[in-house]
């Protein structure tokens, strides 16, 4: 039966830190306080939803494992007494992972673990005031793995201090601990933050909406190169690090994933027809992922024909797998793997 993941927002609950991008202290005046109580009506409220579908509990948005141990405890007591919860996953940090929690954990039918790891650079972490190194990612990486928990690893480019170089090592290094799931977030100035001020004072500056597309895409295809399942890029609304947040800068974009999928596309194709006139590339491609190819505002096409100047170019939908786009040229027929995006 189908598995669908009910988010329940702990923000920043039992989280000693404040990371410079995080904003989730200081809109404090919008959260309710973590009880019981209300988080047992929200599960209540998300499993009226399609009240057929086994559900997976995510604890999201705080720092689960820094919980204290008898309230975390009874977070997933709470959690597995409802029969349509299956499964429960959780996000927290690094250094807050060891032999005794992830016992706890494992005994409360907890599958999936999500570690916000950021950067694998200390200066960059640093700089970012995360108060862990890079090798607390490792050794939690490490033991999560051997619990037999399916890991998830989130990172963030266009932090201060970093650099196209460090945010590829860091996806790099990354695929070298086997994570299951990742999330890939553009840095973005949120109102409130101390990233905000050093924003407002010039002292850094986001990445523009292309560069953020450009790196993303480059990581999301170091992921999924070693088959790590890509489940997010860039924010939505209500998840994590901007609930409740006003965006002051930097890439925010609304179907930003999309934009990073249609880039991944366009270099495919571009790898795979390079080098070569065409006077005419016929695109067969699936419907769900036609607006991935063409591009946002047919920008795709635009590079496509920019490209390849001779060519009459068209795209046609097929019924064939999704993960696929055949191209048919005059002089052959290929097809391209898109399977992962
Ligand atoms: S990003 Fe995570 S660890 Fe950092 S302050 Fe926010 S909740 Fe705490």
């Amino acid at each position: 039966m189908k598995q669908r993941i009910l988010p329940i927002f702990i923000p920043q609950y039992a989280c000693p830190f404040n990371c410079i991008f995080c904003n989730q202290k200081t809109i404090s005046g919008e959260k309710e306080e973590v009880s019981l109580d209300r988080i047992k009506r929200q599960i209540e409220q998300g499993l009226k939803i399609n009240s057929d579908e086994d559900v997976e509990l995510a604890y999201y948005g705080g720092n689960f494992t820094a919980i204290d141990m008898t309230f975390q405890e009874r977070l997933l007591e709470l959690a597995n007494s409802f029969e349509r919860i299956k499964s429960i996953r959780i996000s927290t940090r690094p250094d807050c992972i060891d032999d005794e929690r992830l016992r706890l954990l494992k005994l409360y039918n907890v599958r999936t673990i999500e570690l916000g790891i950021q950067s694998m650079f200390d200066d960059v972490l640093n700089a970012c005031a995360r108060g862990h190194t890079a090798q607390h990612s490792k050794n939690a990486m490490e033991m999560i793995k051997k619990f037999g928990f399916l890991l998830g690893v989130q990172v963030m480019v266009g932090l201060p201090k970093s650099t196209p170089e460090k945010d590829i090592e860091t996806a790099k290094i990354l695929t070298s601990f086997s994570p299951d799931i990742a999330r890939i977030y553009p840095t973005l100035v949120i109102e409130g933050t101390y990233l905000a001020k050093m924003y407002q004072r010039g002292e850094y500056e986001p990445l523009s909406l292309n560069e953020a597309v450009e790196r993303c895409s480059q990581i999301k295809s170091i992921f999924i190169e070693k088959g790590v399942n890509v489940i997010r890029v860039g924010l939505q609304p209500t998840e994590e690090i901007n609930y409740n947040a006003k965006v002051l800068a930097g890439p925010f974009h609304p179907s930003f994933g999309e934009l990073v999928d249609s880039e991944i596309i366009f270099r495919k194709v571009v790898e795979r027809l390079h080098g070569k006139k065409y006077s005419k590339i016929l695109f067969m491609v699936h419907p769900k992922n036609y607006s991935k190819l063409v591009g946002q505002k047919k920008s795709n096409i635009t590079r496509f024909k920019q490209l390849f100047s001779h060519a009459e170019i068209e795209v046609l939908y097929s019924s064939e797998q999704v993960g696929r786009i055949k191209i048919i040229t005059e002089s052959n027929e290929t097809v391209v793997d898109i399977s992962g995006l």
